[in-house]
């Protein structure tokens, strides 16, 4: 049986990809310091044999006892106000926990995929962004905390892999949404279904006009899981390539819940105004490509919304 050590186990895609590697027949050992993170979400794996779990913060020296082929680092805060909350952790565990996380995969002789993001382009001067594309961040802005974390650990990432010879993965994800997300973490997708459920007016933030291109869980974690298996060590966006202005996908929120209305609040600073995945090196390399159209995972994510928020009118 292989072993896989998967850190933010507890968060939003670190416990999908847990309930998949579990479902590919893998021991998994799932790692969190739970400061963002649920153990509602892993809690339905405890009960399994192959289930490990271990509460630590990976920006500390990670330990961990015998064999492992694959580790995964989905640890960090991910929400624009967690990371604005959290801005010292989220430095840390894109470089601290990243240092910390490649030097146990050369212990172990262990293949490492490191979560990235759609962020390391920042506010994007060329679109669609592929990965070619170096990029256009705020060092020093809110965001920067984060955007400069994951391109730290990008670049110690292909520094462990030219010269360790560490066999490394980095997949960049883009807006990604689905059952599990913390219905207060202040994302666009959460804060719209959570306001159009409660009755509160939808929060546009700016004139609306700005995009994203969300992508549903299922399609991620696939893509994921192909990475991690192929024999390709740069970075490989993946995402959902149907773009929606910000504005349009309040809307399409407000038709399928049949209620609510929009207000506008100030964009925040360095907000990027345009944001789509070129995912032609994903279908080249992975032969992945979405396939949940934005409407069928809405309704598979308004399931869960409705459960979480105990709103079922
Ligand atoms: N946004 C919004 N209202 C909200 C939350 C977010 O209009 O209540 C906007 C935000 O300004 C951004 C987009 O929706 O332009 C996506 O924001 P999110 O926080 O989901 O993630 P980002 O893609 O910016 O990291």
């Amino acid at each position: 049986m292989k072993r896989v050590l998967i850190t933010g186990a507890a968060g939003f895609l670190g416990s999908h990809l847990c309930d998949r590697f579990i479902k590919e027949g893998y021991e998994v050992i799932g790692m969190d310091n739970l400061i963002t993170g649920n153990m509602d979400n892993i809690a339905h794996l405890f009960p399994l044999e192959e289930f490990k779990f271990y509460h630590h913060d990976v920006s500390k020296f990670v330990h961990v006892p015998g064999d492992l082929d694959y580790i995964l680092h989905f640890a960090s805060p991910a929400s624009p106000i967690d990371y604005l909350k959290m801005p010292i952790q989220t430095l840390k565990v894109g470089s601290l926990g990243t240092h910390n996380l490649l030097g146990l995969a050369k212990a172990k002789k262990a293949r490492i995929l490191v979560a990235s993001t759609s962020e390391v382009y920042g506010d994007p001067l060329v679109h669609p962004q592929n990965e070619d594309y170096w990029g256009n961040v705020n060092p020093i802005g809110p965001r920067g905390v984060y955007d400069e974390a994951k391109r730290f650990q990008e670049a110690i990432t292909m520094a462990y892999h030219t010269y360790h010879k560490l066999e490394t993965r980095i997949v960049r994800i883009f807006n990604t949404y689905g059952p599990r997300m913390r219905v207060d973490d202040g994302r666009a997708l959460p804060a719209f279904f959570s306001q159009a459920l409660r009755g509160e007016p939808l929060t546009v933030f700016g004139d609306g006009s700005q995009t994203r291109s969300f992508c549903y869980v299922d399609d991620l974690v696939d893509g994921i899981y192909r990475l991690l298996l192929s024999d390709c060590n740069e970075p490989v966006n993946i995402g959902n390539p149907d773009e929606i202005t910000i504005g349009q996908f309040a809307e399409e929120v407000i038709e399928l819940i049949g209620r609510g209305q929009v207000i506008y609040k100030d964009l925040p600073k360095d907000d990027p105004k345009k944001r789509q995945p070129d995912i032609r090196k994903a279908k080249r390399v992975l032969d992945w490509e979405p396939t949940f159209s934005r409407q069928e995972g809405m309704k598979k994510t308004l399931t869960y919304f409705r459960q979480a928020l105990n709103i079922f009118d």
